[in-house]
Parts: structure tokens; sequence; C-alpha cells
């Protein structure tokens, strides 16, 4: 890109395709700006300038108070279902779609800004956003990336010199974060609900040649769409249940179309296993628990599906018939995925029997779960094990007969350590750590911090001198409590 980054080249195909959706709008003008983080290795992947981005007009691009030349910042529109509750007009209230962007490979990937001000969806909101919630989804996005999970990424965040209210008054600050698209579930909610059928289709298409362009050369190009969302939140909820993330909030509005985690509010990764956990302080009756995801996700489609219908078949019979079908293949797409991934955690050769590896699954996890076993450590020690070396793992264990009946069956099949080291991670943002480098951030020390993105940008290399970060949470933490809309 140019120097300058006001002449960064944007494109507004969601603008121009799907103006029904989209109020065109701008950012608040923050009062002192101030670069917080800068995700480098992003901002040059994307083809930009990071040392521009530095710069007064880079500040003006990362909190949309400097809109580069043609550019057309909008609000998107989308409805959702919000913890179990239709909302028909959500949308983007504090939140900006600056543009799209091509990288030098030709993908393009959308530039949205998060903590921009108030817009015509902002209801009874500030339409801001605080300091320690923008770099928290910093963190645990691009850990969740560096995990190989599908995200949104982070590409800065600048504090903004406004107190913000909440509970007392706190730093504001914007986050600017990429993704390949900012469709939801709630995006096609929104325009199937407005029973103008053209807009539905054009949403359709957008997305078919945005996100799922196979879908455009099948006979049903809808219900290809579909499958392939299928597939890709499928895939998805495996990563989540495999690496111990629970979202917290997944109503159809944070759900995606391109199978990215997005909305990164009262997340977090699991400490001791629990299928019934959940940090999130309004999730009263446990919906959103970790155990719950994959049946949540299939929920949302069902939404999906539904918003579809008219595009599926002219029959409305038929059209249901379809999309039921194409709803039904989550679970085993799922099943056979998170299935494969638990043998490779624990480093169980392919030529296995199904049956066996099955049981070995089970009944680890029944361990994990009996003796409130930290899920990332006895992973990553079953790995030393493999290799020896039980102590570890011994000391996330009060049953240790249990424990030890089952590694002598395990261990009769070879377990493969080396594959096993790939695929559990030794660093996870652990809550404890992302509590505290948030508490020095917002004192206004950021180096713990950035010390953690370092460590949790490489998860499963081990590293001297960082024994802390592997360690689980310090036993007095207590129950761990998260919150959204901050
Ligand atoms: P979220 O829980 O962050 O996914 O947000 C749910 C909805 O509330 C979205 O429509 C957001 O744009 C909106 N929202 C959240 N926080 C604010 C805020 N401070 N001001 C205005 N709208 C907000
Ligand atoms: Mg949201």
């Amino acid at each position: 890109m140019s120097a300058n980054p006001v002449d960064l080249a944007l494109e507004a195909n969601f603008a121009n395709d799907l103006p029904e959706m989209a109020s065109p709008w701008s950012a608040e003008n923050p009062p002192d700006s101030q670069l917080v983080v800068l995700n480098e290795p992003l901002a040059t992947a994307l083809g930009m300038d990071p040392v521009s981005l530095r710069t007064p007009e880079g500040l003006g691009l990362l909190t949309g108070a400097q809109v580069p030349v043609g550019a057309t910042p909008v609000a998107q529109a989308y409805a959702g279902h919000q913890f179990g509750g239709f909302v028909p007009r959500l949308g983007d209230g504090r939140a900006l779609l600056l543009g799209e962007i091509a990288d030098p490979a030709g993908l393009r990937w959308d530039l949205h800004l998060k903590g921009s001000g108030r817009t015509p969806f902002s209801r009874g909101g500030d339409g801001l956003a605080t300091l320690g919630p923008m770099l928290r989804e910093y963190v645990i996005s691009e850990a969740m990336h560096a995990l190989g999970v599908p995200t949104t990424r982070s590409l800065a965040v600048v504090a903004t010199g406004r107190a913000v209210q909440r509970e007392s008054l706190l730093p504001g600050a914007v986050l600017a974060r990429i993704a390949r698209s900012h469709l939801r579930v709630g995006s096609f909610q929104y325009a199937a609900q407005t029973g103008d059928i053209g807009l539905l289709r054009r949403l359709c298409d957008h997305a078919i040649t945005r996100l799922h362009p196979a879908a455009l050369e099948a006979p049903q190009p809808a219900l290809a769409l579909l499958d392939a969302v299928v597939t890709a939140q499928a895939s998805l909820l495996t990563r989540w249940m495999l690496v111990g993330f629970v979202h917290g909030v997944m109503n159809t509005d944070n759900m995606t179309i391109s199978g990215e985690t997005i909305d990164y509010g009262p997340c977090a990764f699991l400490d001791a296993y629990d299928p019934a956990t959940v940090f999130s302080s309004i999730d009263h009756a446990g919906r959103y628990a970790f155990g719950n995801q994959p049946g949540i996700a299939q929920w949302n489609l069902a939404r999906f599906a539904e918003s579809l219908l008219p595009l599926l078949a002219t029959d409305q019979d038929r059209a249901v018939e379809l999309a039921t079908a194409s709803i039904g293949a989550f679970g085993q797409q799922y099943t056979t995925q998170w299935s494969r991934g638990m043998r490779t955690k624990l480093g169980l050769a392919d030529a296995l029997d199904d049956t066996v590896a099955a049981s070995l699954v089970t009944a680890w996890l029944a361990l994990l779960h009996d003796n409130h076993a930290d899920y990332t450590a006895s992973h990553r020690a079953l790995a030393a094990a493999a290799r020896g070396n039980a102590e570890s793992l011994r000391g996330q264990f009060l049953d240790l007969p249990g424990l030890d009946e089952w590694l002598t069956t395990w261990l009769s099949h070879r377990p493969d350590a080396d594959l096993m080291d790939r695929t559990n991670p030794l660093y996870i943002p652990r809550n404890h750590l992302v509590e505290e480098a948030l508490s020095a951030a917002i004192e206004g020390d950021l180096s713990p911090c950035n010390t953690l993105l370092q460590v949790v940008a490489a998860p499963y290399d081990e590293r001297p001198g960082l024994e802390p970060y592997s360690q689980p949470a310090p036993d007095d933490l207590g129950t761990y409590q998260t919150f959204c809309g901050t």
C-alpha cells in the first residue's frame, strides 16, 4: 500500500451489493488517540505498511477518524436470536465496516472497527468500548489463530483518550479487526424477515461469491451455501471443543457464515474439565455451557436454514425437507471430526480400532472430569507420560489408581508423543494471566500483555522461562466469571 494509510484502497462490496443492510456512517473523532498495540505481521500480510500505521494518519485509519478517499464506512444491519429470543433489529451498535481490502494474494478481508461510536443501531448504548475488553479480544483472537482455529483477527487497539462510563469511568479504546467477512446468521435472518426475496437472493449471492464460491457451480447454489456453512461450522465447533474454548454468547448474531469465530465477549478457555462450565455472568441457565456448544451451533444453523427456505425450493415442504437434510449432516460431521481429533490428542495410531479408541477417549474424559483435572495441562502432560515420565500428569489427579489403570491400557497402544506435542498446546491464554495482563495494561503497563501475546503466538513450542504460563490457575482463584456488553 502507499505510505499514506489514508490512500489505502478500500472496496465497498457489501455497501454496494446490499444498500438496504448498510447504513453509511462516520466514526466519532477520538480526543487523543494513542496506539496501544499493533499487529505488525498481520499488517504486512495484508499489504499494509506498519510504519505508516503508527503515524497520525495511521491512527486516523485505525479509529475511523480519517477515512480513505472513496471508502464508504457502514454500520451493518442484522437480526439475531439472543439466548433463544428473536430480536429483529440488532446491527452494529458500536462498530463500523470501513470496507474490504484485497491482500497481495487477492483474497478479500473486511476492515472493521469496534468501539467507534454511536450508530443508527445503538439503541440505548453509548457505541463505545473500553481498553480492557478490546485488549482481551486482541489477545484471545490472536491465540485462537495461533492454535489453528478460524477467527477474526486483531490488527490494532488504539486508546481514544475518552473516558467511558461503565460501573466506573474506564479508558476508551477502538479495536481494528479483520475478518473474511462479518456476515452472520443474523444477517440472513434480517434479510428474510423483510420479506424482500430480492434482497435475500442478493445477500445469498454476495455470501457465495465472497466466501463459498464453489456453490456458484452447484445446481442449487442456496442449498450448496447452506451445506458449506454447515461444514464450516462443524469444523469450527470441533476445533473449539478440542482446544477447550467456551464462546459464552453463541447468539445467532455472533455466528459467522465464513466459519470464523467472532465477537469475543465473555469467552474463556476451560481450566478444569467439565462440560457444564459456564463463565459468563449472564448465562444463568447455562445455555452456552462448554458441552452445549455443538448442539447450539446446530440450532443456530437451523435458524440460518429457515432464513434460506424461500431460496431452497418453491414448494415449502420440499424446501423444509432439503434444509432438514442439510442441517442433519452437522451431527455426523462434528462427531467424526471430533473423534478423529481426540484420537490425535491421545496420540493414537490411525490403525487402532475405532471402538477401542472411543472407549479410551470416553474413559479419559471421565477421569479428567472426576478429578477436576486441568484440560490443557493434562493433555500436554500425557506426552511426557508416553515418554515414561508420568509425574506431571499424576500431579493433576487425585484418583491415582484410576489414572494408572487407564495409563496401562493406553500405553499398550504405543501413543505417539511427538504427534501429541504438535496437537496439544502448552500455552493458552489462561484466565488468571489474561486478567493480570489486562489489569496492568489499564494501569499503563503493557509489558505483561505483550509478553502474553508472544507466549500464545507459539502455543506448541516449549520455551525455557515460561513455566508460569503453562501452569493451571492457583486453587485460590475461585470460580472465574466473565462479562459481556463491556
Ligand atoms: P455483542 O454482545 O457484543 O455481540 O453485542 C450485541 C448487540 O449489542 C450488537 O448489536 C452490538 O452492536 C450491541 N452493543 C453492544 N455494546 C454496545 C454499546 N456499548 N453501544 C451500542 N451498542 C452496543
Ligand atoms: Mg455481536
